[in-house]
């Protein structure tokens, strides 16, 4: 059903009033995690004002140490919805557990993170709902198995699947992840789906996210997923990688220009 040969026409994704692929561009941005209402408020304000569609925030975190801040949970996803309403702006937030899905009612996008890329029996499930999908690629995943994740999705009958790259592992220590910028156009001959970069976790370092960002928009991304906090420093997580907003806005200034430059005449 993702293959490009069974469905010419590129797929349209729509929520909450942001469009993602077909020739529409969104942008999704704010922390990595909902750690406050103030702070989501602050970030939602400044990202909107710079051009991001969605709002993003995670309240249930899949973090490498069990001690880590696990998110706010429910109470996150409360804040979101306070957000939405705010801004008029849908909202993405990672879904880790099928069983949680009850409490994503309000929540326009569900993310499927790295590290659930092939949880299959999260994948049938999400198969099931009308919600868009935004499907991250796995940790060292080819692009083969994104494609039959994204395919375990769309069987289940749900089709609105978008597919982000966001870095794979690699040897190297001076980036988080290495971004694969060559796998937007070879997904875009593939597959009729939206293509969304995710140039924070693929980078890890919030300088290298602007270039990152700029190369993914000239190699046809459909989309951006953009982490962004007001005081990085205290960041509940992923502070490294968080754009101010000020950044995020010249980032965004830069990305349009971009996308013009490349743009078909
Ligand atoms: C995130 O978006 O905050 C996240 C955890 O991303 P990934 O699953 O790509 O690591
Ligand atoms: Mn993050």
């Amino acid at each position: 059903k993702a293959g490009r040969q069974f469905h010419p026409d590129d797929t349209v994704v729509e929520a909450g009033g942001a469009v993602f692929g077909g020739g529409h561009f969104g942008v999704m941005a704010g922390p990595c995690a909902v750690e406050s209402e103030e702070q989501c408020m602050a970030v939602a304000a400044a990202v909107k004002k710079a051009g991001a569609t969605v709002f993003r925030g995670g309240a249930f975190k899949p973090r490498t140490s069990p001690y880590a801040f696990q998110g706010m949970g429910e109470e996150g996803l409360a804040i979101l919805s306070k957000v939405k309403r705010e801004f008029g702006m849908p909202v993405v937030s990672e879904v880790m557990d099928a069983r949680d899905l009850p409490l994503f009612d309000d929540v326009d996008i569900l993310q499927v993170g790295a590290r659930n890329m092939q949880n299959y029996s999260l994948l049938k499930e999400l198969g099931k709902t009308d919600k868009p999908i935004l499907l991250k690629r796995g940790l060292a995943a080819t692009i083969e198995e994104l494609l039959m994740a994204a395919e375990y999705i769309m069987a289940g009958g749900n089709e609105r699947v978008m597919l982000c790259e966001r870095g794979t592992r690699s040897y190297d220590t001076r980036t988080r992840n290495a971004f694969d910028v060559s796998a937007i156009p070879v997904l875009r001959g593939l597959t009729h789906l939206p293509i969304i970069a995710d140039p924070s976790h693929a980078t890890g370092r919030a300088r290298l996210v602007p270039p990152a960002a700029y190369a993914a928009v000239a190699a046809g991304a459909d989309g951006l997923e953009v982490e962004v906090h007001c005081d990085p420093a205290h960041a509940a997580s992923d502070g490294v990688q968080a754009l101010l907003p000020a950044q995020f806005d010249e980032m965004m200034r830069r990305a349009s220009l971009v996308r013009a430059a490349v743009a078909d005449p």
